[in-house]
């Protein structure tokens, strides 16, 4: 957890705490990155090789997208050190030694990611009282079980559809990632007419120009099984999807799947980032020059967080939805329509807008 700290700027971080507890083996970090539109909101990571620098980086990530969500909340993250694969009792441990040391931090609000899940947020719930992503027993809405972030996928791309005409329903889309993002983004577009014609998960997957079976995939993810068990379509290479040739291409596994080696392999209208910096800046601007609509991960991707804020505010799933659509669309038009205007990116549309909010939240505080 040693290294050269570079990130800090106007907009933070506010505080850098390191947490060592030798009586449990807790060692983690909080970053709280920027709190002037609200309590900051974002996930603890548990993984063993987590550092400062992600925790930093993922902390400022969180301050745009909650900003670029138009949420009342800052952003924040923070990080375990451990195997998050540890029995159970160890986890419950560690986890609830974190949620003590962060108990008077009430600048942050803590939330699931990689290594959590909403089992450790009902112990940190029951050591603070204080975090989203809770199970439904106690008030949380499970935002992977209804889809929150595949919804708010569904809800960018089809907004997306005015600005390269595209009509969604027999549009064709493919999945990288058939997992909780992926799934529901499938469900989703498929409900609005759309065509899944390629999904991979870990394993590899299947390819159909006609139109793989959504429900029958769903139904076997569901008890464990692989694309790879689906009875249709040709089965292809995890990373043969890129071939696939389809209107909208949706990432929805892992970090750097575009790259500038594999860019001009990609034969789409629309990619629409589930993931996370699923593509490099190089590969973005690529695509951009070759006509595609990029729809940037922390505007397309925003529904699980906006799921978490409206469950902080103790409201459900029905409202969680709504606020979903209504931020989402409003969110993805705005990005196009200004990149369309200033002629920049996407992605620089996007970053200025969410900065612009920042500071203008910033401006608004008193200074002492
Ligand atoms: P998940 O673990 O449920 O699903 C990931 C899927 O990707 C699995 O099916 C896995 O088999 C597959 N996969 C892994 N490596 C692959 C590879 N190299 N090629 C093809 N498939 C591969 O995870 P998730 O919650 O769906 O998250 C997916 C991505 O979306 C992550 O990058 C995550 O950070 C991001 N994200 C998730 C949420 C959310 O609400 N869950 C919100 C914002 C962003």
């Amino acid at each position: 957890m040693t290294e050269p700290f570079a990130l800090r700027d106007e907009m933070g971080p506010e505080k850098i705490i390191h947490f060592h507890d030798p009586s449990t083996g807790l060692q983690a970090i909080l970053v709280i990155d920027n709190i002037a539109a609200g309590p900051a909101i974002g996930g603890c990571r548990m993984a063993v090789d987590v550092s400062l620098d992600e925790c930093a980086r993922l902390a400022r990530a969180m301050t745009l997208k909650n900003a670029a969500a138009g949420l009342p909340h800052g952003g924040g993250k923070s990080v375990i050190v451990g195997d998050p694969k540890m029995p159970i009792a160890d986890k419950e441990k560690l986890v609830r030694s974190f949620a003590h040391a962060i108990k008077d931090l009430t600048d942050y609000i803590v939330g699931p990611d990689m290594g959590t899940d909403e089992t450790c947020m009902a112990w940190c719930h029951d050591v603070i009282g204080r975090c989203v992503g809770m199970p439904r027993a106690i008030g949380g809405i499970p935002l992977d079980e209804i889809g929150a972030t595949g919804y708010g996928l569904s809800v960018a791309i089809e907004v997306a559809t005015d600005y390269c005409d595209l009509d969604l329903k027999g549009a064709t889309f493919a999945i990288q990632g058939f997992g909780s993002v992926g799934i529901h983004t499938a469900r989703f577009l498929a409900a609005k007419g759309a065509v899944l014609v390629g999904a991979v998960d870990i394993h590899g997957g299947k390819v159909d120009p006609n139109g793989l079976d959504v429900d029958a995939l769903m139904a076997i993810k569901g008890v464990g099984g692989r694309v790879l068990d689906l009875d249709q379509g040709r089965s292809i290479e995890r990373d043969a999807i890129i071939d696939v040739e389809c209107d909208i291409w949706v990432p929805a596994a892992r970090p750097d799947v575009i790259t500038m080696d594999n860019v001009h392999r990609l034969n789409t209208k629309i990619v629409a980032q589930g993931a996370n910096i699923p593509a490099s800046a190089e590969a973005e601007l690529e695509l951009e020059k070759r006509g595609t609509l990029i729809l940037p991960d922390f505007i397309a991707n925003a529904g699980g967080v906006i799921c978490g804020a409206v469950e902080y505010l103790g409201s459900g799933e029905y409202q969680a939805m709504s606020m979903i659509a209504e931020k989402i669309s409003a969110n993805t038009r705005n990005v196009l329509e200004s990149a369309k205007r200033d002629g920049v990116s996407s992605r620089q549309a996007a970053v200025t807008i969410a900065n612009d909010r920042v500071r203008r939240a910033m401006s608004y505080r008193k200074t002492h």
